[in-house]
């Protein structure tokens, strides 16, 4: 952090050198004076984006269209942009044009919320002319300006005051959230992707029953497409509580409470990424089979390494808390000693492969290779050989002289 801001100060330095105003700008601001950890430092200044470019030795065009350039120090990318307010929002998606300003309070006054707008100069003086600092203290999400009239110009903005209430813990103000009620539907408008970032961080935050709680009452699950497959099960979902559920987990309550026909349509608007849905996807099928088992005992040490710890301490995870409403605390420990007792943790750990067994058997390969290997995956953990060589031929050939 401390670093990261001493770099971002250097460059403040030289573009002030060479006559422009430099600050440190937006979420790197808030979360400063939040304490919150930093992940990045965007920069504005009255510099123009050629201005930057010709300024420092490594240097990116990321987005010149929109004023930004990024500028690489210390191996860390900065993103540096130019003063600019945005015009014209007639597709509700993305400006049509972007106007390069003169001050530093025209920058700050296009920007979202008011814990948003805020900079801070190389000698740690504070710009705040929207009172994000005093609503930072109240612990609350306000638009800069009238909300109804930002919403209008970009519907996103609706979803990122849900999406901070859900990261930060904060309200939103009550003209906010009529402002939603009134525009929601603005939401179905607005680029897929950009909903989907916002929701998948919403759904990562600590506070996600609150952002979940504000789609409800805001009426976005009532009738915005594609939360609307969110509705009928949300009720039921809040009064879980599911800070201790990890993303997917959460993904995967969520999907659990919809109905069947309405999962593959949710995944498939959000444009998630396919290994993502498959894993999703992976473990309802897992809910579903394993519906009310909340014993570690209660499933099959063989089923138990097919699933692997992972998906085993999801599965356990979310059925205790579906079914208890708490999850056991050495959950994980629990299965550990369990798997930990078995002679193999993983399919793959046993000593022999599908050739082994062509040369077992003196057979050409098929289908039941496969099938052997699994019969004799289930054979070792449950005991009945053991996991050496020599004695998984001889179980095979046993076998072979019964059939
Ligand atoms: P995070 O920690 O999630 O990155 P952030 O505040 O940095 O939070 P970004 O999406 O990275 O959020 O945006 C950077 C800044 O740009 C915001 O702090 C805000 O000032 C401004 N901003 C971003 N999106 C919008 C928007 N849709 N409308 C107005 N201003 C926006
Ligand atoms: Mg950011």
């Amino acid at each position: 952090g401390m670093q990261l801001v001493m770099t971002a100060k250097r460059i403040l330095e030289k573009l002030e050198s060479s006559g422009f105003e430099a600050y440190m700008v937006g979420g790197c601001v808030r979360d400063m004076l939040l304490n919150r950890p930093l992940h990045d430092i965007d920069i504005c200044t009255s510099a123009r984006p050629e201005e930057v470019i010709s300024l420092f030795e490594r240097t990116v065009p990321t987005g010149l269209k929109h004023g930004t350039v990024t500028v690489v120090e210390d191996d860390v990318p900065f993103e540096v942009t130019t003063f600019r307010t945005e015009e014209g929002y007639s597709d509700y998606r993305r400006p049509d044009r972007v106007q390069f300003v003169d001050s530093l309070k025209q920058d700050l006054s296009r920007r979202d919320f008011t814990i948003n707008a805020m900079a801070l100069d190389r000698f740690d003086r504070l710009y705040d002319y929207f009172g994000g600092r005093r609503d930072l203290e109240r612990q609350v999400i306000r638009t800069v300006g009238e909300p109804r009239e930002r919403f209008a110009e970009d519907a996103l903005r609706m979803f990122r005051a849900i999406r901070f209430s859900g990261q930060l813990g904060f309200s939103v103000g009550e003209k906010v959230l009529s402002a939603i009620r009134i525009h929601r539907r603005l939401l179905e408008k607005v680029a897929r992707e950009r909903i989907t970032h916002e929701f998948q961080k919403l759904l990562q935050a600590p506070y996600v029953e609150q952002g979940l709680r504000l789609l409800w009452s805001s009426g976005i699950t009532r009738d915005v497409s594609p939360f609307h497959y969110l509705h009928k099960g949300l009720r039921e979902i809040l009064s879980f509580s599911i800070q201790a559920l990890t993303e997917r987990e959460r993904w995967v309550l969520l999907l659990y409470h919809m109905d069947e026909q309405y999962r593959a349509s949710f995944l498939h608007a959000l444009r998630l990424p396919k290994a993502f849905v498959k894993e999703i996807k992976r473990l309802l099928r897992h809910l579903e089979h394993y519906e009310h088992v909340i014993d570690v005992e209660d499933i099959p040490a063989y089923d138990l390494i097919r699933l692997g710890e992972e998906d085993f301490v999801s599965l356990l995870k979310l059925n205790q808390l579906m079914l208890n409403r708490s999850v056991a605390t050495d959950l994980r420990q629990q299965i550990r000693t369990v798997l930990d007792n078995l002679p193999i943790r993983h399919p793959q750990e046993l000593c022999v492969n599908g050739k082994d067994l062509q040369l077992f058997r003196k057979r050409s390969p098929g289908p039941w290779i496969q099938e052997e290997l699994d019969r004799l995956v289930k054979a070792v953990v449950e005991g009945k050989v053991p996991n050496e060589r020599e004695a998984i031929r001889a179980f095979v050939m046993e076998d072979e002289k019964h059939e």
